[in-house]
């Protein structure tokens, strides 16, 4: 249920108000935007008589919400989310391009690929460590190794390492991570999902399911908020549908749809999405334009080698191109009103 108040509402009357939700088991959480404050009630409102609340004179509107999702509703907290990641601010008109390799594979390759993504405009670094793969005999990344890599590469250009969790027994070994991934396979791994939102306030880029629908996507944001993490990103990567000229199919309307849906932070990845490199900068400037809150692109210095992901991987050169576009891009893109 969502209480939104009077614009001049007397002190003392919301404090009673809040008292009187409190006592009924109802967890009030006042959100003070620019344009209006809201209560967001959580807790069993099923049985409660709106009347009594929507009679009060300090409440100018009552509404009960259909969403399953509360913390992740832009309804309970109007304003955009922004995230801080290591300094790095994504949402609410902060704009962050992740840019990296499918995965980890020498110092060599990561430190080389992190200096040339940085001097192109990169302020975040990806790569994989633990790598989810369709075959068991494909590369399964390097694993612990792969993740002191990063840090060498962190050492060398200062850029937060952005790096998938596929196991919940891995998370000791993220503590030097800027930005755990939850890669679309595991959206709806429940327990991984609990336990980064319970054992750590990292910021989480949470990739949308290969079948998920949009709702799913949140919930699962919810299950990491729920568990006591706000720093949830929400990342799309396209999803399987009957076209086989694209890895994947993004519908870039998930942008404005989602940012009316929730609060939190939208990042595309045009590189799953499409699955080859000369579609990935089309799809990065739409969604730039589209408003979208930060990208995460796969870049190789060698593609046709890569170990993962080498079709889809731009060369630094093409990111860097591609970067000069987005930037331009940049001051034109559609913002929610
Ligand atoms: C990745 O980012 O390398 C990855 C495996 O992505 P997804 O989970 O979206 O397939
Ligand atoms: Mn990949």
């Amino acid at each position: 249920m969502i209480i939104v108040l009077k614009k001049d509402a007397d002190k003392g009357q919301v404090e009673s108000l809040l008292g009187w939700l409190r006592a009924r088991n109802i967890k009030p959480n006042v959100s003070t935007g620019d344009r209006e404050t809201v209560i967001g009630c959580v807790g069993d409102v099923a049985k409660m008589d709106i009347g009594l609340v929507q009679a009060l004179s300090v409440v100018e509107s009552v509404q009960r919400i259909q969403e399953p999702y509360k913390a992740a509703n832009r309804k309970f907290h109007p304003e955009d989310s922004v995230v801080d990641c290591s300094g790095m601010k994504i949402g609410g008109g902060n704009f962050q391009v992740i840019a990296g390799p499918c995965s980890v594979e020498s110092v060599e390759q990561m430190v080389g690929i992190a200096k040339s993504v940085k001097a192109s405009g990169a302020t975040l670094m990806r790569g994989g460590a633990f790598k989810p793969r369709t075959s068991p005999y494909s590369f399964q990344g390097l694993g612990k190794r792969g993740l002191e890599i990063l840090l060498e590469a962190k050492r060398e250009t200062g850029l937060p390492i952005v790096t998938e969790l596929m196991a919940i027994e891995h998370l000791p070994l993220f503590n030097d991570v800027d930005v755990i991934q939850i890669g679309a396979r595991n959206m709806q791994n429940f327990d991984l999902l609990k336990e980064v939102g319970s054992m750590s306030k990292k910021p989480v880029l949470l990739k949308r399911g290969m079948s998920a629908t949009l709702q799913e996507l949140l919930m699962s944001a919810e299950y990491i908020m729920a568990s006591g993490n706000p720093n949830v990103m929400l990342c799309e990567r396209g999803i399987r549908t009957f076209e086989t000229a694209t890895r994947n199919t993004i519908d870039l309307t998930v942008i404005p749809v989602l940012k009316r849906l929730s609060h939190l932070p939208v990042v595309i990845d045009p590189s799953h999405a499409t699955g080859y490199a000369h579609l990935v900068e089309p799809v990065a400037m739409g969604a730039t334009a589209m408003g979208a809150d930060g990208l995460i692109i796969e870049v190789h210095n060698d593609p046709p080698h890569a170990l993962c992901d080498g079709v889809q991987s731009q060369t630094p050169e093409m990111f860097a191109e591609t970067m000069k576009k987005i930037a331009a891009i940049r001051p034109h893109a559609w913002r929610r009103a």
